[in-house]
Parts: C-alpha cells; sequence; structure tokens
C-alpha cells in the first residue's frame, strides 16, 4: 500500500521539510546533518550505506507493506487487526538512540494523522527487537529534535567535526579530511 497525503497545518510551525533520515542523523553527527541536507551526496557511494540499503530491502519480504508520509517519509509496516506496527530495521544496535528517535519521529507524524499505532526496532545483526511506543516524553524528543535540526539545517556552513563521531564508518570522511 502505499499513499501520499499533504500535512495538516502544524501546531509546531515544522519550517522546514524534516525525514526519518535527518533525524537519525542529527542523533549520530550534526555535520552529516547538514552535509545531506546541503546536497553533498558521497553517502550514494558508501559500502556501509549501500548494505543498510539491503537489509532495509530483503526485511519483511513476505508481510512488507509500504506507507509515504507527506510524501517524504517511508515507512515499513504490518497491521494486526486494527492496529498499525511501524518497523525500523538497522543492521546493528550501535546507534540504538538515533534509530529509537527516528521511530519515535514515524509514530509522531502518524499520530498527528490519527493513527493509532507502536513500533518494532530490529537489529538485524543481534536478531532481536525492540518495542517503541511514543509517550508524552517521546512527543518532547522529537519536537526538540525537529527544532535543532531545522537550526541546523538553516545554518550557511556546517557544524564542526564533533568530537566523539563515528567518523570510521561515514561515508563523508573524505569531505572531513578525517
Ligand atoms: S566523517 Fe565524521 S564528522 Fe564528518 S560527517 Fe561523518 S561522522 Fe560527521
Amino acid at each position: 500500500m502505499s499513499f501520499d497525503i499533504a500535512p495538516p497545518r502544524s501546531q509546531y510551525g515544522w519550517p522546514c521539510r524534516v525525514t526519518g533520515t535527518m533525524v537519525n542523523y542529527y542523533h549520530v553527527c550534526h555535520r552529516r546533518l547538514w552535509l545531506l541536507t546541503h546536497n553533498i551526496t558521497q553517502e550514494q557511494s558508501s559500502e556501509l550505506v549501500a548494505l543498510g540499503r539491503l537489509i532495509h530491502e530483503s526485511s519483511f519480504v513476505r508481510e512488507h507493506k509500504e506507507v509515504m508520509v507527506f510524501n517524504r517519509i517511508r515507512i515499513d509496516h504490518t497491521t494486526t487487526g486494527q492496529h498499525l506496527i511501524v518497523h525500523e530495521v538497522k543492521k546493528s544496535g550501535a546507534m540504538s538512540v538515533a534509530a529509537r528517535v527516528q521511530l519515535l519521529f514515524y509514530l509522531y507524524e502518524l499520530e498527528r494523522l490519527g493513527i493509532d499505532c507502536t513500533g518494532e526496532l530490529h537489529f538485524r545483526s543481534e536478531r532481536r527487537k525492540q518495542p517503541v511506543v511514543l509517550d508524552d516524553e517521546g512527543r518532547r524528543t522529537v519536537e526538540a529534535a525537529v527544532r535543532e535540526i531545522c537550526r541546523i539545517v538553516g545554518q550557511s556552513t556546517p557544524p564542526p567535526r564533533p568530537a566523539h563521531a563515528p567518523c570510521k564508518k561515514c561515508a563523508y570522511r573524505d569531505y572531513c579530511e578525517v
């Protein structure tokens, strides 16, 4: 299933078109977020990114249904009766906080559409999954992240390299000279 929905008037005044990937990168490296959103696309050639894409595409083959929300958020989901479960698949749990907030962001956006749903994070290499439920704390986390993402994206120059950025596995290494 695939459908596009025009975003309702935002009560939070989303000033930019935020995606799940942007929410994820915000929690990994602000500089990576800025580079991604300024059309610096070295990530396309990354073997790690290709591996992630392969994992995504080979997951939930039998139950896979895809939903496009607001014409910018692509979500894998299954339904159990009337209940929607949104799945997010990651290679490992190394960036589990980023993955969790990314999934919370999807749940938040679906909630704005009046869709009742919960989430499930899947860490393929560890063969484990983790339930994710959007509560008030989760909503505040998403809103704060989106505000900060829009601030960072609006900067005219990229943020400096964070001290603990995961550069070894980043396709922007050449750009950042690490
Ligand atoms: S190479 Fe390091 S500093 Fe540069 S974008 Fe990637 S993670 Fe961030």
